[in-house]
């Protein structure tokens, strides 16, 4: 049985009445939308016209991308660009972060770093890299804000902190989720980036920008049967910006090629 809101099914959530119990998490308590974009609105008014008021953890992938043309178009925030490279990045995604940073004038610091360990103890075990992933980087990302004394980390989440945009994290350093409120689909992001140079890769998963992401959702998907990112992507649906069709062909077993495979291999990936 599937859960008539979003593309949960009894095997990953628990269903009553037709409806997956997150479902029904949030009809009870919705998440306002309007006090959303208020709380992202008086953080970038304070923001504005000072260089480097903000960080934007930016990845070269279609969120981030979006996030920065809203910061400087829509609120004129210049922010410093910083760009973790885990060495697992697609090469166009590095490129759409150098060529946007170079288009807006600002500033781009790229950090080298290897998550090759991470990676292989991660797949091997047929779980997913996720959230390790996006924890370092957020600790990096961070580093950087605390050594240049720069209060808000700006992200491309679209999923808010519960009923906020904003996590409080260490010594007063704030990061906020700044797409939450603007409620865009995919296609309103490739609209939003049309005309910025911005190119599409071609990858596995729901992503525009990890070259891992594919390869763990296979490991993961041969041990338990479905696909890891079925919260996200249920998630996503439940709040319009995902249709369903689209979420359940993301949350298929992609068939990773062998020629990224190799790519993989070369970078130092054991699979
Ligand atoms: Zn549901």
């Amino acid at each position: 049985m599937e859960c008539s809101i979003c593309v949960h099914t009894e095997k990953t959530k628990k269903i009553i009445d037709g409806i997956c119990v997150d479902c029904l998490t949030y009809k009870k308590y919705p998440i306002d939308f309007n006090k959303l974009k208020k709380e992202v609105e008086n953080i970038l008014q304070q923001l504005k016209n000072k260089k480097y008021s903000c960080i934007l953890a930016f990845s070269g992938g279609k969120d981030s991308s979006v996030a920065l043309k809203i910061l400087v178009e829509d609120f004129n925030i210049k922010p410093l660009c910083v760009l973790v490279d885990n060495n697992y990045l697609s090469d166009i995604a590095i490129e759409n972060a150098k060529n946007l940073a170079r288009y807006y004038n600002l500033d781009l610091l790229i950090l080298n770093r290897d998550f090759t360990e991470i990676f292989n103890e991660v797949i091997k075990k047929g779980e997913s890299p996720c959230r390790r992933c996006s924890r370092l980087i957020m600790r990096e990302v961070w580093r950087i804000a605390k050594m240049l004394n720069i209060k808000y980390i700006i992200t491309g989440h679209e999923i808010p902190f519960g009923h906020s945009v904003i996590r409080e994290m260490k010594e007063g350093i704030k990061m906020i989720r700044l797409l939450s409120p603007y409620k865009l689909t995919e296609e309103d992001k490739y609209n939003i980036l049309k005309n910025l140079p911005f190119k599409k890769p071609n990858l596995y998963g729901y992503t525009t920008n990890c070259l891992v992401l594919g390869v763990a959702l296979e490991r993961f998907y041969e041990k338990y049967g479905f696909s890891f990112e079925i919260d996200r992507i249920a998630t996503l649906v439940r709040l319009g910006l995902l249709d369903k069709n689209k979420a359940k062909e993301y949350l298929k077993k992609p068939e990773v090629p062998e020629e990224l495979k190799e790519e993989l291999r070369r970078r130092g990936l054991k699979i």
